[in-house]
């Protein structure tokens, strides 16, 4: 856990570092997918810093390296390369591409090993490009199961009074392994070999059943920024039938990247809701691997948006999965239960 920590620490300085550009790096693609040359210069970071404790590793990543290798994008790989080398100094272009290809693992049928990392160097990237929360992403499946998570939230803030839309100067790690409790400390810049510095705390889900209740306080959900990612209709009708029935729920909070399981862990909010706007939608794996171990080993409970299990042994997408819901204790089932009554 703390090769993954350390790993997720240092990509965050070349995100950091290209968010504060004025473009912030921003890549318009052919087919409308937004990316920036920090998604590619943090998968190969990523790669290169998990490699160091696992030197076989095998990786399914976002990124691939094709745009860049075309010779019309030549700025933007030498932005990209730029970028990368403020913690990687030195590395020649070709590694740095080759590097990022190591994340091309198929997943699929007898292909898929028993142990793979997956990453999503910049979660959220819409939100990346806005200024706003984005997450960096990290986990170690084993037949089928996130093991090891690490969660970067390089501008969310230990404090739950401030906006999601003011990016924190030092942000959050969320990391968990299969076998024991999330814990959180500061994305503060690592120091030379010894990885982020400051004590591991152990995030604790505070109990918010007594929210929306007579004498608690309201509960809130959280659900994408982007309207076109879920569907954030689904969910004020879901709000709406429970204040029906008597529960007290604020306003959504509307937030990119996986973030969202992170502010649900520490029980900054109470319910993630992700309905898929379109049916035949699959959503990747490395969108939702290191959140639902960090969410889950926090005591949430995390399944598809119709009850169901998440199955990371599908792939590269989550075939079996649609859409996302994740609450503590019973409020899971009473969240699924209104979910059921929408058409
Ligand atoms: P969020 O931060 O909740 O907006 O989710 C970000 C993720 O949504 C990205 O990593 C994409 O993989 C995924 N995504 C992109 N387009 C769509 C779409 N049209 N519907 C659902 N998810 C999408
Ligand atoms: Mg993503």
């Amino acid at each position: 856990m703390r090769g993954a920590i350390r790993a997720v620490s240092v990509a965050a300085v070349v995100t950091r570092a290209v968010q504060a550009q004025a473009q912030r790096g921003q890549i318009d693609k052919s087919d409308g997918s937004p990316v920036t040359i920090a998604d590619f210069a943090a998968q190969a970071v990523l790669i290169r810093e998990l490699s160091r404790v696992d030197p076989g590793l095998r990786v399914a990543g976002e990124e691939s390296s094709g745009y860049l290798r075309e010779p019309v994008h030549e700025g933007e790989l030498r932005g990209a390369l730029d970028a990368a080398r403020r913690v990687w100094p030195g590395v020649s272009q070709e590694e740095f591409l080759a590097t990022i290809d190591r994340g091309a693992t198929r997943l699929e049928g007898e292909d898929c090993p028993e142990s793979f990392w997956t990453i999503d160097p910049i979660d959220g990237t819409k939100g990346f490009i806005r200024g706003h929360q984005y997450s960096i992403c990290v986990a170690l499946i084993q037949r089928g199961r996130p093991v090891v998570a690490a969660l970067g939230c390089p501008n969310l803030s230990e404090d739950f009074g401030r906006a999601f839309t003011d990016p924190d100067p030092r942000g959050v790690i969320l990391a968990a392994t299969g076998d024991g409790p999330t814990v959180g400390l500061s994305c503060a810049e690592p120091t030379a070999e010894a990885g982020p510095s400051g004590p591991l705390t152990r995030v604790e889900r505070v109990d918010r059943m007594e929210r929306g209740g007579p004498s608690g306080r309201a509960l809130v959900f959280c659900e994408s920024f982007e309207g076109s990612h879920s569907d954030q209709h689904a969910t004020g009708r879901v709000i709406r039938l429970m204040e029906a029935q008597g529960r007290a729920i604020g306003p959504p909070a509307r937030i990119d990247s996986q973030c969202k399981y992170a502010i649900v862990a520490r029980g900054q909010a109470d319910v993630f809701l992700r309905r898929s706007r379109d049916p035949a939608r699959r959503d990747w794996i490395w969108d939702h691997a290191p959140g639902w171990l960090v969410a889950a080993r926090a005591g949430v409970t995390v399944t598809d948006s119709y009850g169901r299990e998440v199955d990371f042994a599908r792939g590269r997408l989550l075939e079996a999965n649609q859409g996302m819901l994740a609450a503590a204790g019973a409020l899971h089932g009473e969240v699924l239960a209104e979910l059921r009554k929408l058409t």
